[in-house]
């Protein structure tokens, strides 16, 4: 037989199909010659069926390898009751073929396709070689389809919110998010280049102008920075904007979005995840106050507490100088961690020194007395290096701002503010892990709202910004621009959940003059903002509306909804290494003509 369309697909057949002819489509997912009988379990996108194929009628079975394409003729026929297999949804049937052809023959394969277990230690490089191969795999697919219903259920979603779908240019002018841009030659004069879009920022801002007032891209992004476990050269973003909104409804809207479009694609594949709930909001200052970090993983508590006026008076040197220096002392308990050993202990002292502190201070509270332990007032008593440094009513004082109980571990970093944060936010995050708290089925979102405007960059000596640009300030803090700039707060916002950032956004400043005013703050003389901004500048001064907008990014989306915590797992073709694609074997050399062409040389 030559190629005959499938009448079914593999993963529908059930008992009840017993006895129908077939023609099924498909590859060869697992081969099993058992001389007497050959077994191929037959692969199509909607799953697996087992083939038997009597050897006498078939005797050419070589051909027969994994990953073969197949057009199979047969009959389904009920299994016998011993060897039907429950973990299969097909697996009370098999189909006896009758006749079938190869529409495709496979080499030997790079990797074992059907072995998922095995495939776990392969190479990642070699995967995405021969990416057409690896996504050949149920699991993969799994995630490409999880995907596409995220990426449907949104249009719908916006579709009936009215919102407009406009494609935006790919190859055009930068546009700054904070990473470097790739550039473009462009052929007709030698001098100039194009350059890819960091994020449609400034189009979404014009068609505000323009009057679209609801705007909304599936959007690719172009950054070249340096790869990070959910970071790629390019991704892709819901892009949103809207005018004449308040920074309250670009929240509503984002946060209802999410809840039901994540909810649908957690109903549609009866993910292992919890319903998703109302967000939690926190200021950028709570953030950092409570967990150390603009992005706090809220699946748990375990907040950090600060212990700079509990040991204001300490004698003790490391506590008192970093006061001294204007430093603070803040911690975060460790549940049941009083009873690792000091080994366990000094790999915790060590992870928080590879994270930059200069050492973790620590004190056990035990409900026992033990060798060089001091008794507080409560019976607790506490064992630590540093202990001894303390007066009782200063461990009094540690030890009830902590909120630590019997069989806790306080864990102290003395340094600045924002050193000591940085620290104690992932020993937080590892603490958390360590005591199974960061719940995999759970999704915790949470708004972080009120960013500073701008952060101080020590590198550039300058202002650079916490967003981007063009990000509103609150009008009530413009009063700092020329004195304290790092105290405005801008009307900005970041979706997190389970400790990611899921979605930025921001009220955009619609006014050139403001626009100016951020722009020479930032560093960005006249002439520049002309050169680079100038459009945007101008489209301000022909009656542009209030607007405000968020992008979240789609593969961020999938990784929680997979519990993956690759972004590569979650597209279809990503790059590896320093942004290589080595199944396209991109970026690659070009021939002299296109040297010519480009009027480029090469150094
Ligand atoms: N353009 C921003 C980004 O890519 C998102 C936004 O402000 O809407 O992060």
């Amino acid at each position: 037989m030559g190629f005959v369309k499938r009448t079914h697909s593999c993963g529908e057949l059930r008992v009840a199909d017993a006895g129908q002819q077939v023609t099924l489509n498909g590859w060869a997912h697992r081969v099993r010659d058992l001389g007497g009988v050959l077994f191929i379990d037959l692969r199509d996108r909607t799953g697996l069926v087992q083939l038997t194929f009597d050897p006498t009628l078939f005797p050419n079975r070589s051909e027969l390898r994994n990953e073969t394409c197949l057009s199979i003729n047969g009959t389904v026929k009920e299994r016998a009751e011993e060897t039907k297999n429950p973990k299969m949804g097909t697996g009370e049937i098999e189909i006896v073929v009758s006749a079938y052809s190869v529409l495709g023959t496979a080499k030997p394969l790079p990797f074992p396709v059907s072995d998922e277990e095995q495939m776990q230690s392969v190479n990642e490089e070699l995967r995405v070689k021969h990416r057409y191969l690896d996504l050949r795999r149920p699991s993969m697919y799994r995630r490409l389809a999880i995907r596409s219903s995220l990426i449907k259920r949104i249009h719908r979603y916006l579709d009936a919110q009215d919102f407009l779908e406009v494609e935006t240019p790919i190859i055009t002018k930068s546009t700054p998010e904070g990473a470097r841009d790739y550039l473009v030659p462009y052929r007709l004069d030698s001098g100039k280049w194009y350059a890819l879009p960091q994020s449609p920022q400034q189009y979404k801002q014009l068609l505000m102008v323009a009057g679209i007032e609801k705007y909304y891209q599936i959007a690719r992004c172009f950054r070249d920075e340096s790869s990070r476990a959910d970071r790629q050269p390019e991704f892709t973003q819901l892009d949103m904007e809207m005018s004449f909104v308040t920074q309250e409804d670009i929240l509503t809207l984002a946060e209802s979005l999410t809840i039901d479009v994540l909810n649908g694609v957690i109903e549609e594949f009866t993910l292992d995840k919890f319903k998703i709930e109302p967000f939690e909001r926190l200021s950028y200052d709570e953030a950092m106050h409570l967990y150390g970090c603009d992005k706090p993983d809220l699946r748990f508590g375990l907040r950090l507490f600060d212990l700079t006026s509990a040991v204001a008076g300490t004698e003790f040197g490391v506590f008192k100088n970093t006061l001294e220096a204007g430093g603070v002392i803040r911690g975060v308990r460790y549940p049941g961690g009083a009873k690792m050993s000091r080994k366990e202990i000094n790999a915790l002292d060590e992870f928080c020194r590879e994270l930059g502190a200069k050492g973790m201070a620590w004190l056990a509270i035990e409900s026992e007395a033990g060798e060089g332990s001091t008794i507080l007032s409560s019976g607790q008593a506490i064992r630590g290096s540093i202990a001894k440094f303390f007066k009782p009513e200063e461990l009094e004082a540690i030890v009830k701002t902590s909120g630590a109980e019997s069989g806790d571990l306080i864990c102290m970093i003395a340094d600045s503010y924002a050193a000591a944060n940085n620290v104690l936010y992932r020993l937080r995050l590892e603490i958390g892990q360590r005591s199974g708290l960061r719940d995999q089925r759970v999704l915790k979102f949470c708004w972080i709202v009120d960013f500073p405007l701008v952060e101080w960059d020590a590198d550039s000596g300058r202002w650079s910004p916490s967003h981007h640009p063009f990000t509103m300030p609150k009008e009530e803090d413009l009063i700092y621009l020329d004195t304290d700039p790092g105290r405005i707060r801008a009307d900005c916002y970041d979706m997190v959940c389970n400790g990611m950032e899921l979605a930025s956004g921001s009220i955009r400043i619609h006014r050139s003059d403001i626009q100016a005013r951020i722009f020479k703050l930032l560093g960005i003389n006249e002439e520049t903002q002309q050169e680079r901004f100038g459009h945007i500048l101008e489209a301000f001064s022909y009656g542009a509306p209030p607007h405000g907008g968020i992008a979240p990014g789609i593969e961020r989306m999938v990784m929680q909804l997979t519990d993956t915590e690759n972004i590569r797992e979650v597209m279809a073709f990503p790059k590896v290494g320093g942004g290589y694609d080595p199944m396209m074997d991109a970026p690659s050399t070009i021939d002299a003509q296109q040297w010519a062409e480009l009027g480029l040389r090469r150094s």
